[in-house]
Formats: structure tokens, sequence, C-alpha cells
């Protein structure tokens, strides 16, 4: 496909999401927020050794690049997928470093023309790493320019305009691409078989999620136990930009209100005082699950008429809250409507009813 070289505006940006979605700044929510800008730059791992869990999937990009390198080749496109902060934006920076290779980030959103991938193509040196976070969200003219890039290392562009038009064809160096989303499922066919590789990230266990927040308690040089750092992994939701930015809270109330060392009580008591209860559930999870165990007694409740009760959007009710809270087996969507389980009742404290 052929299209104009007319450049305007190339967006790159930092590969983080914004927070915007989440309606309100909550101290569990895992995309990135204003509060995690402090800690992103430090705490972020730079080799392969230094990225913690994942273990299958270290394993792999380790394979990968070694062989990629014994051949003197580029690495293949590699695709990673899963929720927000589990590390996908920190998993392509690892690859590049290890690949010695300079990284362009940038995201689906901010290729808003087919010049601007042009541009970012035609500006990449032989075996760099260009990342598009959110990568599903590129538009579809975008992506049909991607195709021949990442097959042939092509371009078609047209130059001039009118009748004076024609199109060349322009050798692009060598690269690879590495794509990040956290939905799949809208990824196209054509696109998804494009990459050589694709990763899903899972959540993380509290132990690997424990040995991140000793690790950034090195960095911050913040005095933590095992038992403290067990404390906060528990809490943090499968989700290494949660451990981190609950460290930092955990870390100021330590050093305000105690010795400054994070043992587990103090880990446990910091967190009540910031609402993240020992499940990782914070204010408004726990109330939406007070409406339908208290306020609706335990039976099925439309989307529409929770986020009501909740005065919150439907959407954000859906992609934010309830995720999080099924995952924890706490809460279903049934055919009739949302409802609690036994495990949510239990975990307020409340003897389910026999319906
Ligand atoms: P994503 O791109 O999936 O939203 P990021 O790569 O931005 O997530 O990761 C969020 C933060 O979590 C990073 O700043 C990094 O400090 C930390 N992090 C993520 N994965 C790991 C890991 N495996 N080991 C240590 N820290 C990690």
């Amino acid at each position: 496909m052929a299209y104009d070289l007319d450049i305007e505006g190339i967006g790159f940006i930092a590969g983080q999401n914004s927070d915007a979605s989440e309606g309100r700044q909550r101290a569990v929510a895992p995309t990135f927020t204003e509060d995690d800008l402090e800690l992103d730059f430090s705490l972020r791992p730079k080799r392969l050794d230094d990225y913690l869990g994942q273990t299958k999937v270290k394993e792999s990009l380790g394979i990968m690049i070694q062989a990629a390198q014994a051949r003197g080749d580029v690495a293949d496109h590699i695709l990673f997928s899963g929720p927000p902060g589990l590390g996908k934006t920190t998993l392509a920076t690892v690859v590049a470093n290890e690949l010695g290779s300079s990284i362009r980030t940038t995201s689906g959103p901010a290729i808003a023309r087919t010049g601007d991938l042009a541009a970012i193509l035609t500006n990449l040196e032989e075996g760099d790493v260009l990342f598009i976070d959110e990568i599903h969200r590129l538009n579809r003219m975008v992506e049909e320019v991607l195709y021949p890039a990442l097959e042939d290392f092509e371009l078609d562009i047209v130059v001039g305009k009118g009748p004076a038009a024609r199109s060349i064809r322009l050798d692009l160096p060598r690269f690879t691409l590495i794509g990040a989303t956290t939905r799949t499922g809208l990824l196209t066919g054509p696109l998804r078989d494009r990459f050589g590789v694709a990763f899903r990230l899972q959540y993380y266990t509290p132990e690997e999620l424990a040995l991140i927040v000793c690790r950034s308690a090195g960095i911050l040089n913040v005095a933590i136990d095992q038992e403290g750092a067990l404390e906060i992994a528990r809490r943090s939701r499968g989700t290494p930009r949660l451990a981190n930015r609950l460290l930092k809270r955990v870390r100021d109330w330590a050093q305000v209100r105690g010795d400054g060392a994070i043992t587990e009580d103090t880990a446990a008591e910091a967190l009540t005082f910031f609402e993240v209860d020992h499940l990782g559930l914070d204010a408004v999870d726990n109330r939406l699950l007070e409406v339908l165990c208290v306020q609706f007694g335990g039976r099925p409740v439309g989307l529409t008429t929770l986020a009501s009760a909740l005065a919150e959007d439907p959407d954000t009710v859906e992609d934010v809250y309830e995720p999080y809270l099924m995952q924890q087996g706490l809460m279903m969507r049934t055919p009739k409507g949302r409802q609690a389980t036994a495990h949510a009742w239990e975990h307020l404290g409340l003897t389910p009813p026999q319906l």
C-alpha cells in the first residue's frame, strides 16, 4: 500500500498509560499515575537478571536474544500482552539493552497518520528496537503500512500530489518491533501473525512481588524485613507497579509514624491507613462488594444499577473494578447480573443468606 509522506506532529511518548480512565486517583490503580513518576526511572530493571518473576518468558527471551546475536541478525518481532503494570514496557527496554540496541518508544494512539509511522520507520537505525505500546489502538491505515515494513523491511511511499504523484519503494533498516497490549482480543489477526513470538505476562505471586519489593527497597535505601516485604506484596494485586507504589507509601508512613524501618506490622498498619486491605482491595472495591451483599441482599444486580449505586460509570466498573474482584473469586458475572460469592461475604465478615 502506498501513502502520502506528509509528516506532521509525530508524538513519541514515554510508553505509559494515562490514568484518565480510572476516574479517580486510587492507590491500587494498575495504570501509570503521577505517583509512579519518581520511582519509574530508578526502579525499572535494566537487564534480564534484574527482571524478577515471569521465569518462562525470561528464559525464552534469553534464548531468542542469544540466538539472534550468534546469527548476527536482528531478533524476531515480539508481542507482550497482559494487564497494566506487569512489566511489558520494562521488558521491552530490557530486551533492547540485552541486544545492545537503541530503543525508540511510541504508542498506538500517538501514530495517528501513515506519515507519522513513515517518519518513525525511516529514522530507525539498523538493529534498533521499536516499541509500540497499546499497539491494539493503531489505526487500520497505519497498520497496513506496517505490514511490509515488518515482513520485508520495505516502505512504499507516494511522492508529490495529483497527476504528478509517483510511488517509490524505500528499503528500511532491519529492526525489531516490540508491541505491548492489554487487550490481545482487539489485535487484528494479520498484525498478530506478523509477530514471530508472543508472550502473555502473568500476575506475580506474592513471593515474586516480595523479591521486587526488596530490590526496590534496596535501591531506595529503605530498611525492610522479609515479612514486611511479603505484607506489601500480598496487598499489591499481583502487580509490580503497585508493589513499588505501596512500598513508597509505606516508606513515608514508617518515616513519619515509626522509626523508618518496615516490618510486617508497620506495613499492615500503614496500608490499612491508606485503605488497602489484606487482599489489596481499596475502599471502592469494598463498597462494591457491600452494595452487592448488603444493599441488594446477595441477589444478582445489573451493571448499570451497580454503577449508579457506586456513582461510577458502567465502563469503569466493568473494566477497572470488576476484573480483580473476579480474579480473586469475590464476585461473578451471571446472565442475571453481578453477584457476590461466599468469599465476598466472608471477606466483609458477613454470613451469606440462604437464597
Ligand atoms: P506495563 O508496561 O506492563 O504497564 P511497566 O513495564 O511500566 O508495566 O512496569 C511498571 C513498573 O513495575 C516499572 O516501573 C518497574 O519498576 C516495575 N516492574 C515491572 N516488572 C518488573 C519486574 N519483573 N521486576 C522488577 N520490577 C518490575
